[in-house]
């Protein structure tokens, strides 16, 4: 089979679609016959080498890819739950299932908590054996895109809104960098929720995007400072949720941001992990600082049923066949355009 791969850590020339011996599916794995996958910023990071904790110590070649979806081509002995024809979308999140935290029942605090695609191979290939507790059911009628792009950057806002920053209806959410994944994903659950949305991005024209997935008062970072802004248009109050995956670059500011008991939510930090922070306004202004990761099942399915029923949909900027990968992490990390890139394998791309 055809693979995007990686044999060392680089620039995005180490990245290849070459050939890979077939997966062979374990007892309590799925064969996935995969039609489309979607990149996420944790790719760029795994390409150079980096994870969620610092440096990488993967099996080479590298397998990318920790969002995908496909058709169920065979199954493992103790697979019960598909069966071959079955239509099935990756969700990334790998846990042991005993420690303390996984019998406790959330399995994103697992000691042992790994990301498909970041930390093992991923699915960005024509075929991939995943662990039947990863993937969740595609019903007809859903395209593949949408399926592939949906799951990480959807289970990952809803679990930082709803679960983690306890976001409730007439409260207000400001979502930074609305252009990304998480970021349209937050505009439209922060809709849904009954929130009054405010959203930050780099052009007008993503922020017209941003307006149609929800967001009530838009602010061009890049001409406005927006922690001004958002003291401008709340009359000084400030707003009760940040989310707040930039990092370094925006953490001040986010903090600056809250109202009074407000909560700023991370999943990550792209432009670093290492930000000052006037702390006294943490304790003054009695700030809330929660970070998030993925989510639990039954997160997953809960957001993911919405997806299926069109309530939220991921927004595609570019599908790509997977030979053109290169390009693909390229348009990641120039910020161009608005939502998920896809990448689909070259056999099943139709331009
Ligand atoms: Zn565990």
């Amino acid at each position: 089979m055809k693979a995007v791969q990686f044999q060392e850590h680089g620039d995005t020339d180490v990245l290849e679609y070459g050939d890979f011996p077939d997966p062979e599916p374990d007892r309590d794995e799925v064969l996935i016959d995969v039609k489309a996958g979607a990149l996420n910023h944790l790719d760029v990071w795994t390409r150079i080498g980096f994870g969620a904790l610092g440096r990488l110590d993967l099996e080479l070649p590298h397998i990318t890819g920790s969002d995908g979806a496909g058709v169920v081509e065979a199954v493992g002995e103790d697979v019960e739950r598909f069966e071959p024809g079955d239509r099935v979308a990756l969700s990334a999140g790998l846990s042991c299932g005993h420690c303390e935290f996984c019998r406790d029942g959330d399995p994103t605090l697992c000691t042992d908590y790994k990301i498909i695609g970041e930390h093992v191979r991923g699915i960005h290939s024509e075929l991939a054996a995943m662990p039947a507790d990863t993937l969740v059911p595609v019903p007809e009628g859903v395209d593949w895109e949408t399926a592939a792009a949906a799951p990480l950057v959807f289970q990952t806002a809803w679990r930082m809104l709803l679960t983690r920053a306890d976001l409730q209806p007439g409260e207000s959410v400001l979502v930074l960098g609305a252009s990304g994944g998480v970021g349209h994903a937050a505009v439209q659950i922060a809709d849904y929720v009954g929130a009054d949305v405010y959203a930050t991005a780099s052009s007008d024209e993503k922020l017209e995007h941003a307006r149609d997935c929800g967001a009530d008062h838009v602010i061009n970072y890049e001409a406005e400072d927006f922690a001004a802004e958002i003291a401008d248009l709340t009359d000084g109050r400030g707003v009760d949720v940040v989310v707040d995956h930039i990092g370094a670059a925006t953490w001040q500011d986010s903090l600056s941001s809250l109202a009074k008991g407000g909560t700023v939510v991370t999943c990550g930090a792209t432009t670093g992990a290492n930000p000052e922070t006037a702390i006294n306004q943490i304790f003054w202004n009695q700030l809330e600082v929660v970070g998030s990761t993925m989510g639990t099942p039954g997160e997953v399915d809960d957001v993911l049923e919405l997806v299926w029923a069109g309530a939220f949909e991921p927004r595609i900027r570019d599908v790509l066949p997977m030979s053109e990968i290169e390009t693909a992490h390229g348009l990641l990390e120039d910020r161009e355009g608005f939502g998920k890139v896809v990448v689909v394998p070259d056999s099943e791309y139709d331009g």
